[in-house]
């Protein structure tokens, strides 16, 4: 057999794996429109044989609305195009129930590029919307004043932004901090603190107009856009209502309370294109209104912004000289892995090493990822120092097993860029290999963003992975407002919930209900859930309470190097499994 039609082969086999393996409802259909493979996750689904379904054109299996909108529009569209993302379908099951999903789908071309078949993957949406929902309203919202949040008022910004653009309008950002409220907090308690905050939102919300968006960015931070401001006395009486409005006196429990604030305010696009920087200036401009007396406010200016350009420049400066920096660091050998334990509480067994990558800088010292990944992203030097990560993690966990410690499996970050790659899973099966890994010892780290991004895509790569035996966590779980219907789509086996959903608890009871809302959505999902970043007994004992057993952070260890990791390991190995949570500290 030549070694052409080998590969073929093979390749087949592995489509056929993927398609039988994966959780997804996936089919394919001819240039006919007729369904020529289906996944079992498909019928299974849908109450079908393959026989009753494979030859048969796909539209008979929709809803006469969905029919006549896929042969009128989506279908041509598919095949003019070769692609075609999140369609709404209703889709009819064997019982005769319909099914509301979204599907996505990718031409098949063959060597004349022409589209040979579709690849499709289906998303049942009707379940899981009502967590979506609920996890909508704690990713969007404040639940002390029920104004939109920090993640909703960039959003609503950024699309106000587009339109501003469009029509050469401005829009005017102000940032609102109130002086002295900490006082208020402290002298006052938190409970009168809050009501504080609930009176002004309701204050600051009279004030707006259609088309302006308040929202509390935590603490005793507000902001407002304006949009359809005509000119600087306009939104300086806007800011002076406000500032009026925020001084009346507050009565609460029979106590009369007064507080004012100080206001910064930024204008689009004077003073920034984008929502990052607008509220930058804005929050630069507050600082200044701080700075001259309080219950004020202040534009921001060119003079304000010098600081800030110059800061900008060195940063510019700086990146470039990285840049440089990270290429020698590969080749000298300044890369080396950090190893943070992961616990499970029940049983008190370390169940997995995360390998964390650091940068000895021969100039600057010891580099922690945040200071150099995003520049390894942006320059695509992610890619040799994600090999790099993922080799040495792999040799490391195998160079440990060969010691005759306990077997733990090895967690490797992934970064976007390379779970691109067309050849990320040949490379992750190569280091196996090469290192002699067990590949259900290695957990790939990924985040939301990374596997929504082309779910179709994603699905498969992961499969693929999933098929070898490697286990999948996404990592920094709920900062990425991903689309919950997808996830029970995923070959994923664990959740990591993000640390700053962590790390406020037990003072912040909007991430105490987050962090529950994960918890009991991983367990209908039967997905594992590790809390990050865990500090606290207190932290320890709301996620044991949510029953979340597995954790990492602080509290257990820190990143170590490999032989304290060691040690840790031997330790465990040799006394009776001390079980953390039951102990009396
Ligand atoms: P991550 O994957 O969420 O990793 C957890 C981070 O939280 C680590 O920071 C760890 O040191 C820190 N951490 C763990 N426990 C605690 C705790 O109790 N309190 C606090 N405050 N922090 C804790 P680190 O090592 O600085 O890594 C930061 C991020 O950089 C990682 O977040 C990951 O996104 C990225 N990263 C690290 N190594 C790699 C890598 O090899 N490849 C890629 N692509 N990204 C990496
Ligand atoms: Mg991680
Ligand atoms: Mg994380």
């Amino acid at each position: 057999m030549s070694d052409a039609l080998r590969q073929l082969q093979q390749t087949e086999k592995r489509y056929r794996d993927l398609y039988k393996r994966t959780p997804a409802m996936l089919h394919s259909i001819d240039r006919q429109g007729c369904i020529l493979t289906v996944s079992d996750r498909w019928l299974e689904t849908l109450g079908y044989t393959r026989d009753e379904v494979v030859n048969r054109p796909l539209v008979s299996f929709l809803s006469p609305h969905s029919r006549k909108l896929a042969e009128q529009t989506y279908l041509p569209e598919f095949f003019r195009t070769g692609r075609i993302n999140d369609v709404p379908y209703q889709i009819l099951t064997k019982d005769g129930r319909m099914l509301d999903v979204i599907l996505s789908a990718v031409a098949e071309r063959n060597e004349n590029n022409e589209i040979v078949r579709s690849l499709a993957v289906l998303v049942d949406v009707t379940e899981n919307k009502k967590a979506e929902q609920k996890i909508h309203q704690l990713a969007f919202y404040d639940t002390l004043t029920g104004l939109p949040n920090r993640s909703l008022f960039q959003q609503r910004l950024n699309r106000a932004l587009v339109r501003a653009k469009r029509h050469d309008a401005t829009i005017d950002v102000l940032f609102i901090d109130l002086d002295q409220f900490k006082g208020v907090n402290d002298t006052l308690g938190h409970g009168i603190g809050d009501e504080l905050l609930q009176v002004i939102a309701k204050r600051l919300e009279k004030c707006l107009r259609a088309g302006d968006t308040l929202a509390r960015l935590g603490g005793d931070e507000f902001v407002i856009f304006l949009t359809g401001v005509e000119d600087r006395q306009d939104s300086s009486l806007f800011a002076m209502r406000m500032l009026e409005e925020i001084a009346r006196p507050v009565r609460l429990r029979d106590k009369e309370l007064f507080t004012t604030a100080s206001v910064g305010i930024s204008v689009y696009p004077a003073d920034g294109a984008d929502a990052d920087t607008l509220q930058r200036n804005a929050d630069i401009a507050m600082y200044e209104a701080k700075a001259r007396g309080r219950n004020t406010y202040q534009y921001f200016s060119s003079e304000l912004n010098i600081q800030t350009t110059r800061r900008i420049e060195m940063e510019a400066g700086l990146r470039i000289e990285m840049e440089a920096g990270l290429r020698q660091a590969l080749v000298q050998n300044q890369l080396f892995l950090a190893y943070q334990p992961q616990l499970d509480l029940q049983s008190g067994k370390i169940i997995g090493i995360e390998a964390l990558v650091r940068w000895r800088h021969p100039q600057m010292g010891l580099m922690q990822p945040q200071d150099f990944i995003p520049i390894a992203e942006e320059t695509g030097l992610i890619i040799p120092i994600g090999e790099f990560v993922l080799r040495t993690a792999c040799a490391q966990a195998k160079a440990w097993q060969d010691q005759g410690l306990p077997t733990i499996r090895m967690a490797v970050n992934v970064s976007a860029r390379q779970f691109k790659q067309h050849d990320f899973v040949d490379l992750v099966e190569e280091v196996l290999q090469q290192t002699g890994l067990m590949p259900h010892y290695l957990e790939l780290e990924l985040t939301e963003s990374m596997v929504m991004e082309k779910v179709q895509d994603s699905i498969m790569t992961l499969t693929d992975l999933k098929i070898r035996g490697i286990h999948l966590a996404i990592d920094d779980f709920g900062t990425g407002h991903s689309s919950l219907v997808y996830l029970k789509h995923f070959p994923i086996d664990r959740l990591k919930i993000a640390q700053e959903f962590v790390r406020d608890i037990p003072t912040d009871p909007d991430n105490e209900a987050i962090v529950a809302a994960i918890i009991a959505m991983a367990q209908t999902l039967k997905l594992a859930v590790i809390a990050e970043g865990v500090e606290h007994r207190e932290q320890l004992d709301f996620l044991h309470q949510r029953h979340c057993n597995e954790m990492q952070g602080y509290y257990f260890a820190k990143p170590l190097a490999p032989d304290e990791v060691a040690n840790i390991l031997l330790q465990r190995s040799t006394a009776t499994a001390a079980c953390l949570f039951h102990g009396d500290h």
